[in-house]
This record gives structure tokens, sequence and C-alpha cells, in this order.
């Protein structure tokens, strides 16, 4: 392909604004992919990201488009996801391209995660190229959404295409925008060769495979090439192209976006990030790499059955490559034996490693409760960093302990500026200002500690709000708050992996909620079985499980087998997840129950 006919980018947006269901039109559009083929969200081929309805991975598929000007372009389209988890993802994404297609809602506007978004193209000085659509809806109100583009983001967005990613409008008039405004790839092919990795994963036959963009000279097959950051050598087995359906090619030169591999089977000689060199002529310096994003939120991962805990770490690294953000390191419990603490981007990257390890791995695992990570200032004036409440050290030794604090923006129709207050307030939050987009929307900004918004903070806003309003944020720095432990303990034994840092104005609140719940939570024993929640020494809380009499049988009155059949399978399943601590028996919710409010 000639250079100047390449064009690279991405889809930005919002989640549910339509950045999947546009990457499909535009696969049809392109020849692609037929029509008789075409799923739905084609590029969400992972499972997970199927169900959910929601983009994780970043994809990466080569096109060709057949212009107005008779010339045909070869085009990388590099679909992004939408999460204020995956910001990471997205970042990488669009350091491999020129340019970004800005999708907004026609009937929603502006939003948090579009800004967001904006702004990451920006830093990478992308052309950025706004698309109204769903201008199909009868809620559509184009012209405002244009106009919130201009006042809200300050792009001129007179020229912005009205599409409708669904009904297949303005597809062609996308097409032919990314071929005028986008800027080819510059680079030349004869240079020597620098390509940036921005991803990888693993594949049982053919080791690491990476996914790179070539910004200098050309890539070959048979080439021995170097990772300049880890030194590891390889030659190229195969390289290629996804368009989508994978195509080997024997070169990629600079400008374009493909795969390789080579027999790659030490996962860590591969960091995204890196920059592939040839070894015969390499590059005096590596591309500028990604900021490294540090995990916010930390929980311990346990295999129920211990003797998988080998399988878990293996499973952990092979995620961990097309992950970066994903650290774990080994942590044991007393309860819990030997597991893992593993730090997430947020709650939904949490969720859904767990649950990839469960489905991809067939891993059964137990998760503690989500923590922060704390700075704590010690009287001896040095400083410890505790990502597990458990590991708090004694009160007498603390001086001070400092919590992560995000400025968060939240826009909304102005019809629910109330609950949004009344939730930033319950939330510890400072309230910074307020603003009017238009008419009728706002954007409110609170700064909050990033322990009160990473548990249930986006549930309720969107419970709150029916749905309309929409969150960022961004962490700005570490303050001092009035932080305590709270130990709880079972049958007069502390549970470690159940500890939580509290604010101290809410800890009796949250004690006697949670010792509440754990009571329903836990299954009956044979014995009674005390639950208390202590501070320090001090008992602030407690509550009681009742010996079992009664086999649970004795409740199906009747004969009904299958009913009771039923049960037997019902407890079965619930006794999968429990480990036993001591005598008591405690199953998987316990560990979330700390983190219930009310
Ligand atoms: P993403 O989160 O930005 O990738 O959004 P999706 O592409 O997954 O779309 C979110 C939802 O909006 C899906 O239910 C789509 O069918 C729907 N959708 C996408 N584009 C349009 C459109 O142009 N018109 C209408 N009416 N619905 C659309
Ligand atoms: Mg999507």
């Amino acid at each position: 392909a000639k250079q100047e006919q390449i064009r690279n980018f991405s889809i930005i947006a919002h989640i549910d604004h339509g950045k999947s269901t546009l990457a499909d039109r535009i696969l049809e559009v392109t020849g692609a992919i037929t029509s008789r083929e075409m799923k739905d969200q084609l590029l969400d081929s992972m499972e997970l990201e199927r169900e959910r309805g929601i983009t994780i991975k970043l994809n990466a598929v080569q096109l060709t488009y057949t212009a107005k000007d008779g010339k045909e372009y070869l085009m990388h389209l590099i679909d992004t996801p939408g999460h204020v988890d995956f910001t990471y993802e997205v970042s990488r994404s669009l350091a491999a391209c020129e340019g970004a297609l800005l999708v907004v809602d026609a009937a929603q506007g502006v939003e948090a995660q579009t800004l967001a978004n904006v702004y990451l193209a920006l830093d990478n000085d992308l052309e950025i190229i706004p698309v109204i659509n769903k201008i199909d809806l009868p809620s559509a109100d184009p012209e405002r959404a244009k106009q919130e583009i201009e006042d809200v983001i300050g792009l001129p967005a007179d020229d912005a295409v009205l599409a409708s990613a669904k009904s297949g409008i303005g597809i062609e008039e996308i097409l032919e925008q990314i071929v005028e405004l986008v800027p080819a790839p510059t680079g030349d092919p004869d240079g020597p060769l620098q390509a940036l990795i921005f991803d990888s994963h693993f594949d049982a036959y053919r080791g690491v495979m990476i996914s790179l963009r070539v910004v200098q000279g050309t890539i070959k097959k048979g080439q021995k090439i170097r990772m300049m950051s880890t030194g590891a050598e390889y030659d190229i087995v195969e390289l290629g192209v996804n368009t989508p359906a994978e195509e080997k090619r024997d070169m990629l030169i600079a400008g374009e976006v493909g795969w390789i591999s080579g027999s790659i089977k030490n996962i860590q000689d591969v960091h995204v990030g890196d920059t592939v060199t040839a070894v015969d002529n390499p590059a005096p310096e590596a591309l500028p790499g990604y900021r490294k994003m540090n995990p916010m939120v930390f929980c311990g991962l346990y295999p129920i059955d211990s003797a998988r805990y080998n399988d878990l770490r293996e499973a952990l690294e092979k995620l961990q490559l097309s992950d970066s953000a994903l650290e774990f390191e080994p942590e044991t419990s007393q309860a819990l034996g030997f597991g893992y603490r593993c730090g997430f981007l947020g709650l939904l990257h949490m969720e859904i490693i767990q649950e990839r390890l469960e489905r991809e791995f067939n891993l059964e695992l137990l998760a503690t409760a989500p923590s922060v990570v704390y700075h704590v200032n010690l009287t001896d004036g040095q400083q410890m960093i505790v990502d597990n409440p458990s590991k708090m050290p004694d009160p007498q030794r603390i001086q001070t302990i400092e919590e992560p604090y995000v400025k968060a923006t939240i826009m909304s129709p102005a019809d629910y500026i109330g609950p949004i207050m009344e939730l930033c307030q319950k939330k510890r939050g400072d309230y910074i200002n307020m603003d009017y987009i238009d008419n009728t929307r706002v954007r409110i900004t609170y700064e909050l500690p990033l322990g009160e918004i990473v548990y249930d903070f986006f549930d309720r806003l969107k419970s709150g709000t029916k749905g309309y309003a929409s969150f960022d944020y961004e962490l700005i720095g570490y303050k001092a708050s009035k932080l305590v432990k709270m130990d709880i303990m079972l049958n007069g034994d502390r549970l470690d992996a159940l500890a939580i840092i509290v604010h101290k104005d809410f800890a009796f609140d949250r004690g006697k909620v949670i010792t509440e719940k754990l009571k329903d939570v836990i299954p009956r024993h044979q014995f009674e079985i005390p639950i208390q929640a202590a501070l320090g020494g001090k008992i602030i809380a407690r509550s009681t499980i009742k010996a079992l009499r009664k086999n649970v049988l004795a409740k199906c009155y009747g004969g009904d087998i299958s009913r009771k059949r039923k049960l037997l399978e019902k407890q079965k399943e619930g006794k999968k997840r429990m480990k036993s601590f001591g005598s008591v028996e405690v199953p998987q919710e316990a560990f979330m129950t700390v983190l219930s409010m009310d």
C-alpha cells in the first residue's frame, strides 16, 4: 500500500452512544464482511463483551475503501471501550492512530465520557471528526447535540455527519471525511524499524501474539526483531492483519497496523507500550511508551481449591499480557490461605477479570472486599503504603492516614441536582461547583474520596437519576482523613479478610449494618456464632447467628421430592463458594457485605 493512502482511526464515544454499531456498519460498507456474516457488535468478540454489551478489549481491523476520488484507501479501524475503567485501553488505541471519530448520541448529547475521550484524543494530537449518531430516534435532537459539541467541547460541529449506525445512514459520508480530514501516516518505510506494541495476547499454539503499529521502517516475515525495553530477540514466524478474518502478509510498512508472532513463549518478554526494532539496523531510540496506569482498587483472589494456586498464577500472567493495568502479587490470609493481591483500575475492571478467570481458566475463586490504597504516616516519620486493610499497623504507631481523592464530574438533566448532591454529601464529598451546559443540563463537580465511590457510587447515581447522569473522575491526590480499621470477629476470632477501613464518624453505623448483614449471609451451624465489629480492642456492634436446630429439609412440609432435591442442590451450590474459618463456614457473599452501606 502507498503510505499516503493509509488512514488510521479510532472511534471514541460515551458508553452506548453507538461506537461498536458504527464499527459494524463501516465493516459492512467497506465489504470487510457481508451482511450475512454480520452479527451485532462483531468486534466485541469476547463472550463476556457480547453478554454485557460493552467493549472491553480494543480491536484493530484493516479495511479497504474506494473513495469518491477514485483511489483505494487502506484503513485501520481500532475500536475502543467506553467505560471509565478502561480509559487505559482507549489511550493505547489512540497512540496507534492519526484520527478519531467522535460519536455523540443525538438524543443524549455530550456526556462525561465524551469529554474524557476527547481529552485523550487531544493528548495524542489526533484529528477529531464529530459524528452525530442515532438520528433515527424520535427523541433525537441533532442541532442541540451540535451546539453542545461546540459549547462544551469547543470543536466546530457545522460539518458533523448526521448518522444512524443502526439504519446505516451517513456511513459513506463518514468514510469520505476520514479520507479527507485524517492525515496519512508519516514515517520512512526505509528507516530503522520502530513499531509500537499496543496489545498482545496468548495463543496456545503460536505463543504471544503482538498487535503493533509500524511507525517507521518495514517489518518483515523471517526478520530478527528485538524488544527495546527487555532486549529479548525473536524471529518473526508469521505476520499479518485482521480484516477482521486473520490474513497473513509478508511485510507491514510504516503506517500499517497488524500482528506478529514469533513462537514467543516467555510472557515477560513482551510489554505493551514497548518498541519493536530490527536486530540488523536497530533504531537508536524507543518510541515514547505509555503512561503506566496505577491500579486504584485492590482485592485478594483465592482459589476455592487451594491445589489450584499455581493455575491461578498462570491465568493471571496470561491475562496480564493483554491487560497491563492488572497487577498481582502473592498474599496469604489466615482465613483464606494462599492467594493473590490483585490491583485493578476500578470495580468493573475487577469484576471482568474475576469473571474471565472463572470462565476462561475454569477457576473457582473467592474474592475479598475491594480496598483503595492508603498512605499511612507513622509516628516514627516513615510512610507505609497499605492496600490491604488487614495490614494496617497498630493505631499507636499511626500519626495520620491519607486516602486517595478524585475530582468527579457529573453531567445530568437539572431535575436531578437534588439527588446527586445528596448522594455526594453522603459519600463525604466536597462541593466544588456547578454550571449549566444548556437550558436543561448541568455539570456538577465534587471532590470525593475514591474509597467511597469505588463501591456503589455509580449504581446509585444511575438509579437516583433514572439513568440520565453520566460520570467521570480523575485522581487528584491524597488527603488526610479520620480513618480507622474495623475488625470483624466470628466466634471470637478476627477474620483478617473481612477487615475494612472506615471513616470514624461512620464506624458505628457501618459496624451495625455489617454485623446484621453477616448474620443473614453466613449459614447457621450446629452452634451459636457471635459476630462482632471492633475498633482496636473495642467492640462497637454485635449480632448472633442462632444454632441450627432442625434439618433444612424439615422446612419442606409434605412429600414434594423434587422440591427437596432442589433445596439440597441449592445447599450444595452454596457450599462450593465457602471457605471454613475455624469451625465456621463463610460464603463468598460475606466478603462483599462489608461494603454494604445500609
Ligand atoms: P457502544 O457502547 O458505544 O459501543 O454502543 P453500541 O454500539 O453497543 O450501541 C449501544 C446501543 O445503541 C445498542 O443497543 C445499539 O443497537 C443502539 N444503537 C447504536 N446506534 C444506533 C442508532 O443509530 N440508532 C438507534 N436507534 N440505536 C442505535
Ligand atoms: Mg461497544
